[in-house]
């Protein structure tokens, strides 16, 4: 064919508007603010918008389970596609069978299933708010209508289970939980996810908790997995090694259905939970291989040393921002490896809103925080305390120095 014939034709692709409206993604906004950095600036540039600390020492994964995958790929038993999804099980007060377990490209690929699978024209999903993006922009790219529920920061970041109530119908489908709250910091207790699940029972809808960050944990609520309540409600729990393990290049992560009462089956969720996954692609199969010995043998010392670090840092971070008069944290992280903090712009000349405040940071200390917006609560920042001590006291520092700049003139 001719080159002039071919601008001629008519092709068949137009831009998905969905897509376009709803592809805010973590990874995105950090690009932009990253951009925005002064590159006269000597100082190195401190990355505290993400959730991923494996390149810091401190974090470094623990050299067993690199030996636990390196022995998989060197077995050479794992060479072939996948026949069968490999199955792990966990610690719940009921056994859960090989089938309620199925292996994902991360969790990342655990929501786009979960999404693509409740996803029907007229449908609708409850997302948190702030919430993590990923949700939003999947949804998105489905049949599903997005509807956000609200997190109450002065209630410790509890659910607002009347919003739930208010917003869901009869073409509702589910609700997400992320629990240890990733971008809050807070951890649900026992009581608190037993009444989500009475309430998602009420409504009789699904729910999916996002437990990435499970078992990282470090202040006084424990951490309590939602499967707990397979019993009053269906569970669909996700998870991944990515960030526990800080391994997140890795990409293996989970799905496990909690139902004891064969609602999954029922209904045909199950079905077609499995016909999706027959159309996917499998994560690798040697890491699919490691997994079993991943999850049953490393160390607690790791965990722990892991969870000492957290701590000290989270408890740190928020005893300095309170010498930050402009920023508020209302509650102390107690698990994930982000906060939420809340910007007060009366105090500062010049800056209009939460984006403007992380441009500006960027621009003038090489600092990067995540502004609210980009998780749905405008005016607040997303701040993540996993890295190493020396960075964030370095950060901390600039932060404040930021604030001295732009503070409100006192006449
Ligand atoms: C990081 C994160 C994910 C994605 O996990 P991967 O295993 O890296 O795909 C999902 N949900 C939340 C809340 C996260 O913070």
């Amino acid at each position: 064919m001719m080159m002039e014939q071919l601008g001629d034709k008519k092709w068949g692709f137009q831009r998905n508007q969905e897509l376009e409206a709803s592809s805010i993604s973590v990874r995105g906004v950090l690009k932009q603010l990253m951009a925005n950095r002064n590159e006269e600036d000597q100082r190195s540039t401190i990355p505290l918008g993400g959730a991923d600390p494996s390149m810091y020492p401190s974090y470094r994964t623990t050299p067993f389970v690199a030996d636990a995958v390196a022995d998989a790929v060197r077995s050479f038993n794992f060479n072939s596609y996948a026949s069968n999804v490999e199955h792990l099980s966990k610690d719940l007060p009921y056994q859960l069978s090989a089938d309620d377990v199925y292996l994902t490209v991360g969790c990342t690929q655990a929501i786009e299933i979960v999404v693509s699978v409740l996803s029907r024209p007229g449908a609708n999903i409850l997302l948190p708010r702030p919430g993590y993006p990923q949700y939003a922009s999947r949804v998105g790219c489905s049949s599903l209508e997005a509807r956000h529920f609200d997190l109450m920061p002065e209630n410790g970041w509890e659910v607002d289970l009347d919003s739930v109530e208010a917003l869901a119908d009869e073409n509702t489908v589910a609700m997400v939980i992320i629990n240890p709250s990733n971008p809050c910091g807070n951890v649900f207790i026992y009581q608190h996810l037993k009444k989500i699940a009475e309430t998602a029972r009420k409504l009789g809808i699904f729910v999916i908790s996002d437990e990435v960050y499970g078992h990282l944990a470090f202040g006084s609520n424990p951490f309590v997995p939602m499967g707990m309540f397979g019993s009053i409600v269906p569970v669909l729990t996700l998870g991944s090694l990515s960030k526990r393990w800080i391994v997140p290049g890795w990409r293996l992560g989970w799905i496990v259905t909690s139902d004891l009462n064969g609602i999954f089956q029922e209904s045909g969720f199950a079905e077609s939970l499995r016909s999706h996954l027959e159309i996917t692609a499998d994560p690798p199969t040697f890491m699919q291989g490691a997994l079993t010995q991943i999850l049953e043998q490393t160390k607690e010392d790791f965990f722990s040393k892991i969870l000492n670090i957290m701590r000290e840092d989270a408890d740190f971070l928020y005893e300095r921002i309170k010498e930050i008069p402009c920023l508020t944290c209302p509650h102390k992280p107690e698990g994930s490896m982000v906060v939420m903090v809340k910007l007060n712009l009366s105090l500062l000349e010049g800056v209009t809103d939460d984006v403007d405040f992380c441009m500006k940071l960027a621009k003038e200390e090489s600092v990067i925080v995540l502004p609210g917006i980009a998780l749905g609560l405008k005016n607040w920042l997303r701040i993540s305390f996993a890295v190493e001590h020396s960075l964030l006291d370095d950060a901390l520092g600039r932060i404040k120095a930021f604030y001295n700049k732009h503070a409100k003139k006192e006449y």
